[in-house]
């Protein structure tokens, strides 16, 4: 391949294309564009540790080393805003143009806009880059008060760490309940007591109506119920949405994302996908589904490296995920969704405590609350394809364990039968 392969997007989906290309034995050219100014660095770390430690330095997700002495042309500060699909060439913005035989598409997603009065005074902010991890940092060391909007993960990961830097910190949830996509309610109610312990105040069911502003700067948002809530600094954490404006121009199929098969492989042959830009059926569930995670974009973009030279395989990894809440560690490993019955391991009075979720009796996934074994050990079962029945589960984890190790004893027999 002459022109070779371009990356666009140098997050954790498009820095690991790069690198399993190269320990695939890809031996052409790899361009690797990303429009932020940086050394690719790990996100979750910016709002668990980051924004409360001024001393704290992004962590790379590969050193300087890594892109010259793998022949990567990483090139910083490049954003594309045109994809020609036909004459197989990229415009950069600005000026200039890159080709390519094969394009990985890793442009992640974007915090998602609120419209509100007052989201265009100073102080209000959303978290996905180095650069607004930065910018938190500075306006929270001259902000007493900090509310944030959405209870998702990562406003209530910056809540706990805005709260244990001294900040008074509201959340304020549109819903009844925290986490509302994402975990059990018994989780979230947990994840809840234990932030309001740490005197982080959380407010469900309530919605901003505006901002206030003073001199240009945020100092208050008003909730729907009338109650003005002092604020220097105004959060807005409510989702993300797919970066998928270049593929749609392009001509590429969109659903909930760039859509793609289970090759990573989209619409349009010369075109990949992968990370949180992109949608597929999962393997799992039969469902459409966009996993905004690290492992999600690492799996694929190992996946569609393996695409690019050649190989047939589906995209079979078993998805996972953690956060970091306060004290908590909080690790989702399976698709939960569409669970009818429920085993709890474990005691959430001692904020160690793991959730099995079934469909009948198929095991779909684990929530675990600092019970890392737990996930470890869920893994692998299903990474085996292991649903262990709920009274093993109830049994705990050496029942659970012994019952996995005969599953894979009898794996040669089952394949053959
Ligand atoms: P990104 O990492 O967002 O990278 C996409 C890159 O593409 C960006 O640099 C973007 O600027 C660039 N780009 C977009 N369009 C263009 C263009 N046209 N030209 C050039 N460049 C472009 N996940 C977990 O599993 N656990 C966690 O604890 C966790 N914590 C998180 C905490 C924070 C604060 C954030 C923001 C995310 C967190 N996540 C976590 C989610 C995880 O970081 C994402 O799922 C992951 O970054 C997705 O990788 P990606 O490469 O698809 O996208």
């Amino acid at each position: 391949m002459k022109n070779g392969v371009v990356i666009v997007g140098a997050g954790h989906a498009g820095v690991q294309a790069a690198a399993s290309l190269r320990e695939e034995g890809y031996d052409g050219p790899v361009v690797l564009v990303g429009d932020e100014n940086e050394l690719p660095y790990h996100k979750p770390p910016l709002s668990k540790t980051f924004i409360k430690d001024a001393e704290a330095k992004p962590q790379p997700l590969r050193g300087e080393a890594f892109y010259s002495g793998n022949a990567i042309d990483y090139r910083p500060g490049v954003r594309i805003d045109r994809i020609d699909a036909g004459a197989r060439r990229l415009d950069v913005a600005g000026s200039g143009t890159i080709s390519f035989d094969r394009l990985v598409l890793a442009t992640g997603s974007r915090p998602r806009l609120l419209k509100l009065d007052g989201t265009e005074l100073a102080g209000v902010v959303s978290l996905r880059s180095l650069a607004d991890a930065r910018l938190i940092r500075e306006l929270s060391a001259e902000s007493e008060d900090v509310v944030i909007l959405g209870g998702g993960f990562i406003g209530l990961e910056i809540a706990a760490t805005l709260r244990a830097a001294g900040r008074k910190v509201t959340v304020v949830e549109a819903v009844d309940r925290l986490l509302g996509r994402a975990v059990a309610p018994v989780i979230a109610a947990h994840v809840r007591q234990r932030l309001e312990a740490m005197g982080v105040r959380i407010m469900t069911g309530t919605t901003v109506s505006r901002l206030e502003g003073d001199g240009g700067r945020v100092s208050a948002a008003i909730t729907s119920s009338g109650e003005r809530l002092r604020a220097q600094m105004v959060i807005i954490g409510i989702g993300v949405v797919p970066n998928v404006e270049l593929a749609e121009a392009a001509g590429v199929t969109i659903g909930n994302g760039i859509r793609v098969d289970q090759h990573m492989q989209s619409s349009i042959a010369e075109i990949l996908a992968v990370g949180d830009a992109a949608s597929y059926r999962h393997w799992f569930t039969g469902g459409d589904v966009r996993l905004e995670s690290v492992q999600n974009a690492t799996d694929q973009a190992r996946l569609a490296a393996r695409t690019i030279l050649g190989h047939a395989e589906p995209f079979s990894a078993v998805p996972w995920f953690w956060s970091d809440i306060g004290d908590m560690k909080l690790q989702m490993v399976g698709l939960t969704q569409g669970g009818d019955s429920h085993v709890v391991l474990g005691e959430p009075a001692e904020n160690k405590f793991s959730i099995y979720h079934y469909a009948g009796n198929r095991l779909l996934g684990i929530e675990s609350v600092n019970r890392p074994a737990d996930h470890m050990l869920g893994r692998r079962m299903l990474g085996a394809g292991f649903s262990p029945a709920p009274q093993t589960v109830a049994a705990g984890p050496d029942a659970l364990k012994a019952a996995l190790a005969a599953f894979q004893e009898d794996e040669p027999a089952r394949a053959a039968g």
